[in-house]
């Protein structure tokens, strides 16, 4: 794939491509859109198989980010980074503040903060180098693990789920299959075994299980098996695109609503769902309570607003209902519409610096 043939296609506005030789760093950094604020989006540090997959996954990811704040209601543009490697062999505190300086140059058009294969620790070193990074540790004035904010976020798209399909206060005694108990689903699963509802769990760590049979009484099934249990909810919570043609049909859950990114295997997949019969919450919409509470450093973080502003999920995604209700189109669809217009209606200014010209 050649490399503006990839950016032309996706309107991505700049992908810089950085390098230092003494660290090993290879780090890619797209910027998708910026007509709501600056692109926040995380780094990845990931063993790519080669440079292509690389600048696809950077691509993919960054536009995500700009569809999850633009739904969120954030003044929040798009981005992504990557860097090529194996964290667990490359990691080292020169190679986190070569990328820092990557970051820098951008001018603060992209803010990064973790992923995958980064930590807040590196997130540390990177404020080093730039101030353009967020989800710094409570005790240094950033938000720190976004994750449990990613599982209330999930809780407040289940409030919603369950007023639609079963009406006010009513998903005590519900059954929601969570499909991976990593840091966002097992506190999901926490707070939902707080309110009374019964948890099936797979993930394949074994440890993992036993702390939530112990812990929370959930039952736990095959890593297959958890797309063929009945239950009210089914919870993605793990991977992307585990929602396709082969798994979709195996479903037997009246709604789905998890913090995994991208489960849709292709677009058309969330068809497959409504024809299903089945409620289809956007991930986008469910799992931006970890970029919510990183927005909230921009005005001096606290935990009592973050919270507050997390539970807006609740209203996006009853507002995406009865969008698609009113358009006759699905739920993913309305989600997207609501997105895209609040980038049109930015008119396509473009976010230069924080304290520049926007
Ligand atoms: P994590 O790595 O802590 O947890 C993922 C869990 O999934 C692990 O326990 C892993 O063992 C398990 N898993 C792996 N393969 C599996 C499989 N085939 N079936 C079932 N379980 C499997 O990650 P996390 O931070 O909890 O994030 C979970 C998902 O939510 C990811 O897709 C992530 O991109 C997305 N997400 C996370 C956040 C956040 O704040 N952490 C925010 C937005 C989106």
């Amino acid at each position: 794939m050649g490399a503006f043939e990839a950016i032309g296609t996706e309107t991505h506005e700049e992908v810089l491509f950085g390098a230092d030789r003494e660290s090993g760093l290879r780090t890619i950094i797209a910027i998708h859109d910026t007509s709501l604020g600056p692109a926040l989006g995380g780094t990845r540090f990931y063993p790519y198989a080669d440079e292509d997959a690389a600048l696809r996954d950077v691509l993919r990811l960054a536009k995500g980010m700009t569809l999850k704040s633009a739904a969120a209601g954030l003044d929040l543009g798009g981005g992504k980074a990557v860097i090529i490697g194996d964290p667990a062999t490359l990691r080292s505190e020169d190679l986190i503040r070569a990328h820092g300086r990557e970051i820098d140059t951008l001018g603060g058009r992209y803010v990064t903060a973790e992923d995958v294969g980064t930590t807040v620790e590196d997130m540390v070193l990177i404020s080093k180098e730039t101030p353009w990074v967020s989800g710094l540790p409570l005790d240094q004035g950033g938000s720190g693990d976004p994750s449990p904010a990613t599982a209330r976020g999930v809780m407040a798209a289940l409030r919603a789920i369950g007023e639609r399909l079963w009406g006010p206060n009513n998903l005590a005694g519900r059954r929601v299959a969570v499909q991976g108990i990593g840091k966002v689903g097992m506190d999901l699963v926490r707070r939902l075994t707080e309110i009374g509802v019964e948890t099936i769990v797979t993930d394949p760590n074994p440890s993992a299980i036993v702390f939530a049979v112990e812990t929370y009484g959930s039952k736990a099934v095959s890593l297959d098996d958890i797309y063929e249990i009945e239950c009210d909810v089914f919870s993605p919570c793990a991977l992307g695109a585990i929602l396709n043609e082969e798994t979709i049909p195996r479903l037997r859950c009246a709604a789905i609503a998890g913090s995994a990114n991208n489960q849709l295997a292709v677009d058309h997949d969330v068809q497959r769902i409504v024809d299903r019969g089945i409620l289809y919450a956007p991930d986008f919409v469910v799992n931006a309570g970890g970029v919510i509470n990183i927005s909230v450093e921009a005005d001096g973080y606290s935990v009592e607003r973050a919270a507050t502003m997390v539970d807006r999920i609740y209203d996006n995604l009853t507002a995406v209902f009865e969008t698609a209700d009113a358009e006759g189109v699905n739920p993913q669809v309305a989600a997207m519409r609501f997105a895209e217009q609040r980038i049109a209606e930015a008119g396509g200014r473009r976010f230069r610096h924080r304290s520049g010209v926007q």
